[in-house]
């Protein structure tokens, strides 16, 4: 079954990036799917993340498979989070920004990054609002132990995922204006909008392993 889905949207996205979101899934699961051709994990907490990585990691080295970090990062998980994640796809603060940044200079390394933009402006959401990503990645331009790899969003929920359309398409926008790689947008509910709206990363946890159980 897992098999399977990975399967056919990985042949259904054609040259984005898969990244097989995993958070409350099993080891067994996990395993399954990257047996079957995931090789972008993404988990959204540094404790459950770090937990399942003891875990996988014969299996992340086998398989060349990057963990990313996909949730919301309180700061007091930076120093966990940083040289652990392959991608932290939710900078969405200044702040923020610099502890990575500090804490990867303590490391010696560069840590690699994406910023989340808030394109709904919904108030419950995370993420630098559209009209201020430019000023925003400017404030971020003095911090050389992060690279800006792209932006990342998620939609506002709907029934009908074609109400997602404009937002994705105001992303992409947004991420013409930048010579970064990644656009990262589009999940269970409205991956294959955002692939037409020209997303080049969908995050995709549901379709391929079902419902949540928590
Ligand atoms: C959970 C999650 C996803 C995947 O959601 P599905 O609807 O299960 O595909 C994608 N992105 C983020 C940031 C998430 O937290």
């Amino acid at each position: 079954m897992i098999r399977q889905k990975i399967r056919e949207i990985l042949e259904e996205i054609g040259n984005a990036e898969l990244v097989t979101v995993t958070k409350s899934r099993s080891i067994e699961e996990i395993i399954e799917a990257i047996e079957a051709g995931a090789r972008i994990i993404g988990e959204n907490r540094v404790d459950e993340a770090r937990k399942k990585y003891g875990m996988l990691k014969d299996c992340l080295k086998k398989y060349n498979v990057g963990y990313h970090f996909i949730g919301h990062l309180q700061s007091n998980k930076v120093n966990k989070a940083v040289g652990f994640f392959d991608l932290i796809q939710s900078v969405d603060s200044v702040k923020l920004a610099e502890k990575i940044n500090k804490r990867a200079e303590e490391l010696e390394i560069v840590q690699d990054i994406l910023v989340q933009v808030n394109i709904g402006e919904e108030e419950q959401k995370y993420g630098v609002p559209p009209g201020e990503v430019s000023s925003f990645i400017g404030s971020l331009s003095g911090l050389g132990n992060i690279r800006i790899k792209g932006l990342m969003c998620i939609a506002p929920y709907s029934e009908n995922p074609e109400d997602a359309r404009p937002y994705f398409s105001r992303m992409k926008k947004i991420y013409r204006t930048f010579d970064f790689e990644y656009l990262s947008m589009g999940m269970t509910n409205d991956y294959r909008i955002a692939l037409e709206e020209g997303s080049n990363m969908v995050r995709i946890g549901t379709a391929i392993f079902g419902e949540r159980k928590y």
